[in-house]
């Protein structure tokens, strides 16, 4: 089998031949799952992105982890085949691709899991790491009434997707990213060995995995923390002229004790004009509470904040009670006196919120366009800085997308996992989610990017990048600073030939 898999890669150019060789290879893998040849059209060369394309040998779509074992152990049978899983293929950078080699689609596997247990007392349920979020979250809450606890803005991510990440989102603050909220995981490693794993068991590869982009192994099954799922959601948006005002609230809120805050906190920059993407009307939830620019102080600024904010609650709970719980929370804040809205949503609609936004997007062509997004973790002591110099200058006119920022509590994250955050206990998560064809090209947005990202490092910030993108070594290692010996020492135990996730561009295959 291994010399078959060789001789198709050097003959690759004729085609009817690989059609010959797929049903050869799918033979010789003994996959229950298929197989068909990569292809520059298909989904294995595509990403939201869409930024980069590489064509991959061949496309595998498995029936399960003992499919993926084979893939696996085929390619560390030849001297250079690499591996990579691909969850939905909502990276930027090509980081799900592999050029020349296997490509999984994890989303072949999404039902093969889900099973409720409890765990020293508390509900998990068990996925299958192909499994979208929305899926967990819509079968979660109609058959048990229960939630995952942490979660992302957007569900149609794969769950070993995000885990290979972080997974962040609102209420991260209070639950710590989505990697501190599961406690086992069933993973493929670079050997192809089916491996269990957590925080006991295997530990070096349970946090290895988590965070690790997709670095140590294949993640096929997650056992997720669950809570009970509330009915309602208070959804509110308030506004601040002043960057100071906002980030003490929204560092206010996010240490508070979890009865004493909202259930929900995230932020985003707009622009003080009425640029429907950017300015006034991106603030507006509510049709009949338009936003009013004549409540800003003269002292306003080219940009503004936005506190976003949420309250839980249940059918049963009555709506003064609920109103006085938010009048209590939202009293204590120095928002813009009038600039406040707020609407009542159900928790499924407050979840899938960018859902609708994807379907809005889809519709006028803008969802398909490329993204050059830019995630950053950026530390307290740093961010009015960042705040002067990129928001304040940089993208004072908006980028044709939203501009979230809000913080993060480190002790929240599990510092034995992959993920490389920056010090401090408060850091706070800006993502630059670029959206509209209209304005500059695709290249100087990439390059506008890049600047900013050199400024961080020139004028010796306190950052990370999230959802990370470099090519040259030096970068990675900067990256990941002290924690680089350890990232090479679980690479070398658990992926010793560099056969998985080449499209993050850290390691190269070896024999
Ligand atoms: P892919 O893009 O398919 O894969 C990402 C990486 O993980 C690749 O290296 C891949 O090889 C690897 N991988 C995939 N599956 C597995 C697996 N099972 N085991 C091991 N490795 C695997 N992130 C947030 O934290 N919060 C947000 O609110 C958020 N919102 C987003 C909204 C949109 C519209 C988009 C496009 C992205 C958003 N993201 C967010 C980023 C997102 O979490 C990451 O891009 C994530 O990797 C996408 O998941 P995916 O299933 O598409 O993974």
């Amino acid at each position: 089998m291994i010399a078959c898999l060789g001789r198709i890669v050097h003959d690759s150019d004729a085609e009817s031949k690989l059609d010959d060789d797929v049903s050869t290879i799918f033979n010789s893998l003994n996959l229950q799952g298929s197989i068909e040849n990569g292809d520059v059209s298909g989904i294995a060369s595509k990403d939201f992105g869409g930024l980069y394309s590489v064509k991959p040998l061949y496309l595998i779509r498995p029936s399960g982890a003992e499919d993926i074992s084979r893939v696996v152990k085929a390619a560390a049978g030849t001297p250079h085949l690499t591996v990579a899983a691909r969850g939905n293929g909502h990276s930027i950078n090509g980081q799900a691709m592999a050029d020349g080699g296997y490509v999984i689609d994890m989303r072949s596997t999404g039902e093969n899991h889900f099973n409720l247990l409890t765990v020293n007392g508390s509900p998990c349920i068990d996925v299958s790491g192909g499994a979208l979020w929305e899926d967990v979250l819509r079968r979660c809450v109609s058959r048990f009434g229960l939630a995952p606890r942490s979660w992302t803005d957007y569900l149609s991510l794969t769950v070993g997707g995000t885990l290979s990440n972080a997974g962040v989102s609102g209420q991260a603050f209070r639950y710590g990213p989505q990697t501190s909220n599961v406690t086992e995981l069933e993973v493929v490693t670079g050997k192809g060995d089916i491996t269990v794993c957590s925080e006991t068991q295997n530990p070096e590869l349970f946090f290895g995995a988590l965070g690790g982009l997709g670095q140590f192994g294949i993640i096929t099954r997650a056992r997720v923390k669950l809570q009970p799922a509330p009915d309602m959601v208070r959804w509110i948006r308030v506004v601040y002229a002043e960057f100071e005002e906002f980030t003490r609230d929204a560092e206010f809120l996010v240490s508070q004790k979890e009865d004493e805050s909202f259930d929900y906190v995230e932020g985003f920059v707009f622009c003080n004009n009425d640029d429907p993407v950017n300015g006034w009307p991106s603030v507006q939830l509510n049709p009949d509470q338009e936003f009013n620019p004549a409540h800003l102080p003269q002292t306003a600024g080219p940009v503004l904040y936005c506190l976003e904010l949420a309250v839980h609650y249940r059918n049963s709970d009555q709506p003064s009670t609920v109103d006085m719980a938010v009048s209590r929370l939202v009293g204590g804040l120095g928002f813009v006196d009038g600039l406040i809205s707020q609407v009542d949503v159900s928790y499924m609609g407050f979840l899938l919120r960018v859902k609708r936004a994807e379907q809005d997007a889809k519709a006028n062509g803008v969802w398909d366009n490329p993204h050059p997004w830019l995630n950053l973790f950026v530390s307290k002591s740093d961010i009015v800085e960042f705040d002067r110099t990129v928001f304040k200058k940089m993208v004072k006119n908006g980028i044709g997308g939203p501009m979230l920022i809000y913080p993060l509590l480190r002790s929240k994250w599990d510092s034995r996992t992959s993920v490389a955050l920056p010090e401090g206990e408060i850091f706070y998560i800006v993502a630059l989610l670029r959206f509209a064809p209209k304005g500059p090209s695709v290249e100087k947005k990439v390059a506008e990017n890049r600047e900013i990202v050199k400024w961080c490092i020139k004028e010796g910030l306190d950052f990370k990048l999230y959802l990370p993108h470099y090519r040259a070594k030096e970068d990675w290692k900067r990256h990941f600073g002290n924690q680089w010996t350890r990232l090479e020492k679980r690479k070398a135990n658990f992926d010793p030939m560099s056969i998985l996730a080449p499209g993050q561009r850290i390691f190269k295959r070896t024999n």
